[in-house]
């Protein structure tokens, strides 16, 4: 291997975990005048809020509202973005193995995120769409625009997967069809079926908040079928053991594919995930960081292992980057503690709903108002955060974004 690019701090991935832990270590390293530079690596050029692309994929925010250019984020600063997919990482040898060559580093923040679990059902990854990516969430809104176009007929969407996040896609992708595709193509009729291994819905809240959701799914007309195992997905059909059912949009909600063992070798992986200590550093190397999706570990004297979630893996992003300049300082630090302030689940327009960590419940517009403002907070700049709320707020006078983008 020939070394190309020596880094001080690497971080690879500048998603959720990875913006969090550049934004801190940005800032300390000034605040202390640490003459220690930050390369930001992603194999996309911007930063993608996840837990918005399935309002992209509706239509009621512009991608560009999910998404920050990575060059904006280090303009201005010491600190550089390169444009690289992540091959291999030689904890041995302090070095990553990209696509652009290999970059060594005095410390790295691994902050790739996890993939889709398609759990090797026959047709699954081939003929279902998702929200996982920006470019998933585009093609999927374009996808159902385009149909609508070619056919004003019934149109079968089908959300495998009955967690947080299938509820929310559902919950939109309903939102769309009973408003503007209601208005814009009149003829069409669009049934959204939530479907769901188990007997529960969001099995991780607790009942009276899982029958609520249900009982406002069920106002929204969506429909779910519990206890159900895909068997086999086709272009229009899916198949469990004992039926059958038309699918014209299948969409993938299902489960989380940790990506560790693609990027190390085996050893240095636990559960496809990277094993780390209570300062969140590989238990190997302690020049080697994880946060977030990828991170194998759990709070000092608890079992349960980090939740795979945008707040833990914010929350995880801030301590490394604390964590770091405290190290190049020679500091003591305490131990990570991860505690969630609550969940945060818009379900469809305008109505949302919040467990707040004390027990706390709250529905209906202003818990979907808090979720919006939560993100807004989070994203920087003040005239970024201006133009979406102008944005946000002209776009609940008009129609959303449905334009079929599959054309020339
Ligand atoms: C549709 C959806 C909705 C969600 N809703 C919520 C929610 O409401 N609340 C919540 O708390 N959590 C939610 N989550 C989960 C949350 O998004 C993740 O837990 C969180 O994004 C994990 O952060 P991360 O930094 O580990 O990874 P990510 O935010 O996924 O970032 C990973 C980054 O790494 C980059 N990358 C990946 N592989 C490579 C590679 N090989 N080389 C270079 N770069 C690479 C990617 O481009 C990306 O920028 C949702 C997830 C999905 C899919």
């Amino acid at each position: 291997m020939t070394e190309k690019i020596k880094a001080d701090i690497l971080i690879l991935g500048a998603g959720i975990g990875g913006y969090a832990a550049f934004k801190n270590l940005a800032k300390e390293l000034k605040k202390n005048n640490i003459k220690k530079t930050i390369t930001l690596l992603d194999s996309n050029n911007y930063f993608t809020f996840t837990p918005l692309l399935h309002e992209v994929a509706s239509g009621s925010i512009e991608p560009g509202h999910a998404t920050i250019p990575l060059q904006e984020l280090v303009y201005g600063t010491p600190h550089h973005y390169i444009k690289a997919t992540v091959e291999k990482i030689f904890p041995e040898k302090n070095t990553v193995q990209t696509s652009i060559g290999n970059i060594s580093y005095e410390y790295c923040v691994t902050a790739i995120g996890s993939g889709i679990n398609y759990y090797g059902i026959k047709g699954a990854a081939e003929f279902s769409y998702s929200v996982r990516t920006l470019r998933n969430a585009m093609i999927l809104r374009s996808s159902i625009i385009e149909k609508l176009e070619s056919c004003d007929q019934e149109l079968n969407i089908n959300i495998v997967g009955g967690g947080f996040t299938g509820i929310e896609v559902a919950g939109q992708i309903s939102s769309l069809a009973s408003h503007d595709l209601k208005k814009l193509y009149p003829k069409a009729k669009i049934n959204v079926r939530i479907i769901q291994a188990t007997d529960k819905l969001a099995p991780q809240l607790p009942p009276q908040a899982q029958e609520k959701i249900v009982a406002r799914l069920n106002k929204m007309g969506i429909k779910i079928l519990l206890n159900a195992k895909v068997m086999e997905v086709k272009a229009c059909e899916i198949i469990f053991s004992n039926q059958t059912i038309a699918s014209d949009f299948t969409i993938w909600c299902a489960g989380v594919e940790n990506l560790a063992g693609y990027m190390m070798d085996a050893s240095f992986c636990e559960r496809d995930r990277m094993p780390v200590n209570n300062f969140l550093q590989h238990k190997m190397y302690s020049n080697l960081y994880a946060v977030g999706d990828i991170v194998c570990g759990n709070n000092q004297n608890e079992t349960t292992t980090y939740p795979q979630i945008g707040e833990a893996a914010e929350s995880q992003g801030l301590y490394v980057g604390r964590h770091i300049v405290h190290t190049l300082m020679k500091k003591k630090i305490a131990p990570f503690y991860f505690k969630s302030k609550g969940t945060l689940m818009p379900i469809g327009e305008n109505y949302g709903y919040n467990v707040f960590h004390n027990g706390f419940v709250l529905s209906g517009f202003i818990a979907w108002w808090i979720r919006r403002t939560v993100y807004v907070i989070f994203v920087p700049g003040f005239l970024r955060k201006l133009k979406i709320v102008l944005d946000w707020t002209l776009n609940l006078f008009g129609f959303r974004y449905t334009v079929d983008i599959s054309g020339n």
